[in-house]
């Protein structure tokens, strides 16, 4: 079901209502809401009012470079036999494959034909037959892509996807920004990845919530300063055919929707993008793999189960659960 916009806007204001209001500081931020990669991005910030503009321009221009189904875009040109010199696609284009190589593959922007075989890049979901699914992962393989320095090219039928990295990797480039601007504190929400820039004004941690990942309302708050709060969640897109929920995680090796029993991951760290892809890999890696991963890797994190919640050691002290947790919490 792709998600309706007063969901988007419910979710967003959601997660600013809580983190705003629990700005808790006399001087009030200047924001302003865009619509760019999808969702709704929301900045707000302690300073100039005349730099939220501009970031309104740089999430469109990225949000421009970046589709892959717009066929202006630098990735759709690359996905069509073109080549690429654009700084943004090289820079994420870099970090995804050595998030990719991380995670075994966990994380690979080559899953594409795969996601648009299950009609999530469009909407039109379906459930693909066998032999197209076997055409579609036989395309992906993050480690076809050889390239070093220069202009990008992708090996034939090859085709990639950043969207399971680009609100992170956007997330860094305002902060970026802003910070280049002289602003010292401020919190940008792109579409639930969450970026506190600095320290409330007042000197105390930024208070983000988590979502629910099935109710309304949100699952915890984590006191956070200058760090990304990136969560991937089943129910940010998904679609139900015959009582089965098919979500738009998928796993590189078998090209279905993961469906291991997570509901929700985020990861909390100072590089956004690296934040994003990860929360899409550990969902992809499943409960028992992933918290072997998130502790061999010192990874800040919250993971929910239908009966589990597992929460980093470095979180577990200052993590507000919301109301009692009928759920086993278990640190890692
Ligand atoms: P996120 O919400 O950050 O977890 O990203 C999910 C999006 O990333 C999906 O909508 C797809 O566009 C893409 N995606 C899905 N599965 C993967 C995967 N295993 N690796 C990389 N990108 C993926
Ligand atoms: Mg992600």
């Amino acid at each position: 079901m792709r998600k309706p916009f007063f969901v988007i806007v419910i979710s967003v204001c959601l997660v600013l209502s809580l983190g705003l209001g629990l700005f808790g500081c006399k001087q009030a931020p200047k924001e302003k809401t865009f619509f760019a990669m999808n969702t709704l991005m929301t900045v707000s910030l302690y300073g100039d009012s005349a730099l939220l503009d501009e970031c309104g321009r740089l999430l469109a221009s990225l949000d421009r470079t970046l589709s892959a189904t717009d066929p202006t875009s630098e990735v759709y040109r690359l996905n069509h036999g073109g080549t690429s010199e654009d700084e943004h696609v090289k820079e994420l284009l870099d970090k995804s494959l050595a998030l990719s190589r991380l995670t075994e593959g966990a994380f690979d922007p080559t899953v594409y034909p795969v996601v648009r075989a299950w009609g999530f890049t469009t909407g039109d979901y379906r459930i693909p037959a066998q032999d197209e699914l076997t055409a579609a992962l036989s395309k992906v393989g993050y480690e076809r892509i050889a390239w070093k320095e220069g202009s990008i090219s992708l090996p034939q039928g090859v085709e990639i996807d950043f969207g399971g990295i680009a609100k992170g990797y956007a997330g860094d480039l305002v902060k970026r920004y802003l910070l280049d601007k002289g602003l010292t504190s401020g919190l940008l929400n792109l579409g639930g990845n969450v970026v506190a820039i600095g320290a409330k004004p007042d000197g105390t941690p930024y208070r983000i919530a988590v979502k629910d990942p099935v109710g309304e309302g949100y699952m915890c708050i984590l006191p956070v300063v200058d760090k990304s709060v990136v969560t991937s969640g089943l129910y940010e897109r998904y679609f139900e055919k015959d009582g089965v929920k098919y979500g738009h995680i998928v796993d590189p090796s078998t090209g279905y929707p993961v469906d291991n029993g997570f509901l929700s991951v985020t990861v909390v760290g100072e590089d956004g993008a690296k934040c994003d892809a990860l929360s899409t890999a550990l969902f992809v890696m499943g409960p028992q793999k992933a918290c072997e991963f998130a502790k061999s890797n010192a990874l800040s994190v919250v993971m929910a189960t239908e009966d589990c919640l597992y929460v980093s050691s470095d979180l577990s002290s200052s993590i507000a659960w919301k109301g009692e947790q009928n759920k086993r919490v278990v640190t890692l």
